[in-house]
């Protein structure tokens, strides 16, 4: 049975991409700081400590097998004017968002390399390509994360492992809602206008991407016709910031 390891699989996009892989017969395990609500695969494990994921992995392996599909997943938000971004938030971003990515990649690659190939698959953001206000480290750090992912992706094609970036627009999870409050503050307006003035606005097609759509990307990039595809990024977005 392949296995697969999603970090952040407790809860949103990573739970989705869990759930829709384990229906296909997958073992696919959630590495997060928190137990699931629900029934699924868990290793508890801080992607920023290299520690903390060699343990994940090792513990994982002796319970699934070698993991060969890597979906860099977790993250978290945090908005703030620049000139106001307190130092220990952008330290607590950056190591989640980009050092996290960077160690689980690092770890499990040799097994991906023992086995004959494998599939990581970073979800960054339109955030990776584009920027917004009072979003420093995020957007930083998704940029970050598709660098990472071209120099992975140069590395590892001799070795048969691909490596892509999804880079969803705004998908309703706990991070969206979160941010959507402290958005309203800062923009002095309310937290529906939020959603039209400001996470949809730039968008062609104004709604939100769904945690099941994302999981459908990450069903197309492991499967055989994407076999070929790697270093690339894949906006799912509504075409947000199409026209600017
Ligand atoms: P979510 O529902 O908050 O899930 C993220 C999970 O990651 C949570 O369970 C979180 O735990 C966990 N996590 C936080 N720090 C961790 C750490 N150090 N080690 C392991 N796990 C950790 O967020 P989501 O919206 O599904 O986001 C998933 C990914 O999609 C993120 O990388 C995010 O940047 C990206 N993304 C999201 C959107 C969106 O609109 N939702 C748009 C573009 C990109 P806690 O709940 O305790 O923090």
């Amino acid at each position: 049975m392949k296995v697969a390891v999603i970090t952040g699989g407790s809860g949103g996009i990573g739970l989705a991409i869990i759930k829709n892989l384990a229906a296909q017969g997958f073992s696919a395990v959630s590495w997060d700081i928190h137990p699931p609500k629900e029934n699924i695969p868990f290793v508890h494990c801080d992607v920023t400590s290299e520690a903390a994921v060699q343990k994940a992995l090792h513990e994982t392996t002796e319970k699934f097998g070698v993991p060969t599909i890597l979906i860099n997943n977790c993250g978290i938000q945090f908005i703030s004017p620049v000139d106001e971004f307190p130092l220990d938030k952008w330290n607590q971003l950056i190591s989640i968002l980009l050092t996290g990515t960077f160690l689980c990649s690092k770890l499990v690659i040799p097994g991906m390399k023992k086995n004959g190939g494998g599939r990581i698959i970073n979800v960054s953001s339109i955030h990776g390509k584009v920027a917004s206000p009072f979003k420093a480290a995020y957007v930083a750090a998704k940029h970050g994360v598709l660098g990472l992912s071209k120099v992975m992706a140069l590395e590892l094609g001799e070795h048969n492992i691909t490596v892509n970036s999804i880079c969803p627009g705004f998908v309703d999870t706990q991070l969206m809602r979160l941010q959507m409050a402290k958005q309203a503050e800062l923009n002095n307006i309310s937290e529906d206008e939020v959603a039209t003035e400001i996470m949809l606005k730039p968008a062609c097609i104004k709604k939100f991407t769904t945690t099941d759509q994302v999981a459908g990307m990450v069903n197309y990039l492991i499967s055989d016709a994407a076999s070929t595809i790697t270093g690339e990024a894949f906006s799912m977005s509504g075409g947000w910031g199409m026209g600017q």
